[in-house]
């Protein structure tokens, strides 16, 4: 089936820091409900609906799955076999950083390791290039430079059009542009997690970007799916919680958060809006969040988020209250 006409309608693109290239509000991710062990047709009905609905961005990583390999798997074959004419309609992404194979060369930052596994990721998604290749996390062992260097090299042999990193703290952030940049490759992005319930990224990473002209692609803007009504009522059979393999831990489920839950979904009622659409409103009230990246297990979910842009932007006094409720 052709992908819908009116697919740019009613998504909106922000500028990835300094750069050309403009990303939409709101990315889909494949870390979760991609894997091998997922259903293949749900996956590609998520996949194809957000294209429909404007998401050009999604994220990927070497090790999303389960079993590790798997998203990527699942990714490359929905696009060959739905969506192969809109590949320059598409930002693709992947990273390295963590686990991939046993041995001392299959984790962290080494140019050996990195280098080999974007190889690895291109022949999974079935690509000749992907648009943005991450470092997934600094490694403490490696120079930066050489991990920096391997970006680069990724970039000026086609294997991806843009260098970004993941998780690195505000100074390591910075001295990684400063890097990239000597060598003719600009960060286009920083890839941190942020959320209501986790605000990391206002202690000097988010200035750091600003100054560097470097946009920022937002993970888990909804806590892993906390930040919804969904474990109002207790944990439903269904959610990321209960799964073996999600990475919600219930212990991360506390009764404090419980409360700060039910007092944010009064406020997400004031504004017509679903708990879900609160949080995801509030981390893109920062002009220097290029782009949340959503993860979904149903359509519908990915539905909830792309309604947020008929919502109106949070008003001050709504900025106050969660604030407090935050607090
Ligand atoms: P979210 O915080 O958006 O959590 C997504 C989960 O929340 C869904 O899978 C679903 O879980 C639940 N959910 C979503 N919408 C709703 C809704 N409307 N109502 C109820 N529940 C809902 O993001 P993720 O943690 O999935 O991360 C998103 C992406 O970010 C990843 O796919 C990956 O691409 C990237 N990422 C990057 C990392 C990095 O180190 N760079 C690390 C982690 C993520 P369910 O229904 O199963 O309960």
């Amino acid at each position: 089936m052709e992908p819908r006409h009116d697919r740019y309608d009613k998504m909106k693109y922000n500028r990835c820091g300094k750069s050309g290239l403009l990303l939409p509000k709101i990315s889909l991710g494949l870390w979760h409900n991609f894997g091998g062990v997922d259903t293949y047709e749900n996956g590609k009905n998520m996949v194809l609906r957000a294209f429909d609905l404007g998401i050009t961005h999604f994220d990927l990583a070497n090790n999303y799955g389960p079993p590790p390999g798997s998203a990527e798997e699942t990714f490359g074959k929905i696009l060959s076999q739905e969506l192969s004419s809109y590949r320059d309609e598409m930002i693709i992404t992947s990273k390295a950083g963590y686990l991939m194979w046993p041995g001392p060369y299959g984790e962290w930052g080494s140019r050996k390791y990195v280098i080999s596994s974007c190889d690895q990721s291109l022949k999974r998604l079935g690509l000749d290039y992907v648009d943005i290749f991450y470092s997934h996390r600094p490694d403490p062992d490696t120079p930066l430079e050489e991990t920096m260097m391997a970006l680069d090299q990724i970039v000026k042999s086609g294997k991806a059009l843009y260098a970004g990193i993941s998780n690195y703290d505000p100074e390591q952030s910075q001295q990684a542009f400063d890097i990239l940049k000597s060598l003719g490759t600009p960060c286009l992005v920083h890839q941190p997690s942020y959320s209501m319930f986790n605000r990391w990224v206002e202690d000097g990473l988010l200035d750091v970007l600003e100054k560097n002209g470097v946009g920022s692609a937002v993970f888990s803007p909804l806590f892993q799916g906390l930040l919804t009504d969904k474990y109002l009522k207790g944990i439903p059979e269904d959610s990321r919680a209960a799964k073996a393999h999600g990475f919600l831990q219930t212990s991360q489920i506390s009764e404090e958060k419980l409360e700060k839950i039910k007092a944010l979904d009064l406020i997400a009622s004031e504004r017509d809006q679903k708990m879900s659409q609160l949080a995801l409103s509030w981390v893109l009230r920062d002009k220097r969040v290029t782009s949340v990246i959503i993860g979904a297990s149903k359509v519908s979910q990915i539905e909830d988020a792309v309604g947020i842009l008929e919502s109106p932007e949070l008003s001050m006094e709504h900025i106050n209250r969660i604030e407090a409720i935050l607090k």
